[in-house]
């Protein structure tokens, strides 16, 4: 058999073309393994670092706030931290600021640190999306309305001087857009579901979001809280197979209509509150995460 021997210049000129690729592919790529995540990106190892941070804080103050909540994620959870919008985009085609994505055997969340506009930061979108895990691990088939409208209501967590922790802030957007456009009627609210247009499309997408966060800021901060607990007793009766109007009487104690109305006005008055609270211990978690 004969071989076929390359000669140097050929040799080179292999290595020359194999290695002609864009900039771009030489990204470095850093680990960073914090207590309970995994993350992996072509972003800085400090950016990459800040999101172990912040995800870490938002379980941290989760995990004191709602002990009930099931906190141990079946699978593990791995986050993927682009450091553009560009480098993001081939692996993010319907162009969301971010994406959650469960699994059998890994949950992933990615994003990009770059932000697009101040209603698309970053964190927000993780903190959305990291409910969203927390609500699947503790409720089976949670109402759409209620997971986005939860995952919204706790997308604008922040934390003061490394110690306050404030939930609930107002996403002026979303209240805008409620006082300009119909509201849905509940029973339309509560009937959205994966393939309902209010979920897939565009414009009626906003008033699905904008007023799930509304009614779930409303149950949970509006008349002092005392909604809360009719909020749990309504998701009890709901996961137990009660049909939803039956359900919400049960709960509430009222028609939808009395809800609607109060939600109305509670948009329109402008007068929201928010929870803040204070840890004795620093939140932070830098110590804690190994990078490679
Ligand atoms: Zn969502």
């Amino acid at each position: 058999m004969k071989r076929r021997l390359l000669t140097l210049p050929a040799i080179i000129f292999l290595l020359l073309v194999a290695f002609n690729v864009p900039a771009s592919a030489k990204d470095t790529w850093t680990s960073v393994h914090s207590q309970n995540f995994f993350l992996v990106g072509n972003a800085s190892e400090k950016e990459i670092r800040q999101v172990a941070t912040r995800l870490e804080q938002f379980r941290d103050v989760f995990t004191r706030l709602f002990a009930k909540l099931n906190f141990t994620s079946p699978v593990p959870t791995t986050v993927i931290v682009f450091k553009s919008q560009s480098a993001y985009k081939p692996f993010n085609p319907r162009n969301d600021a971010g994406y959650f994505q469960p699994g059998p055997d890994v949950n992933y969340i990615t994003l990009t640190t770059e932000q697009r506009n101040s209603e698309d930061d970053p964190f927000r979108i993780i903190f959305h999306e990291y409910v969203h895990l927390l609500v699947n691990n503790t409720m089976k088939d949670a109402p759409l309305w209620f997971n986005e409208g939860l995952a919204e209501y706790y997308s604008t967590f922040y934390v003061d001087e490394e110690r306050k922790a404030f939930l609930g802030k107002v996403i002026p957007n979303h209240v805008l857009y409620l006082r300009e456009q119909k509201m849905l009627p509940l029973s339309a609210l509560f009937a959205v579901d994966h393939n309902s247009p209010y979920y897939n499309e565009g414009n009626k997408r906003g008033v699905f979001y904008a007023e799930s966060w509304a009614l779930v800021h409303y149950l949970i901060q509006a008349d002092k809280g005392q909604h809360l607990p009719q909020l749990g007793v309504f998701l009890n009766l709901i996961g137990t197979g009660t049909p939803i109007e039956e359900a919400f009487k049960k709960a509430f104690q009222v028609d939808y209509s009395v809800i609607e109305k109060e939600l109305k006005d509670y948009v329109g008055g402008n007068h929201y509150t928010m929870t803040r609270a204070t840890f004795e211990r620093k939140l932070e978690f830098d110590e804690d995460m190994q990078s490679r």
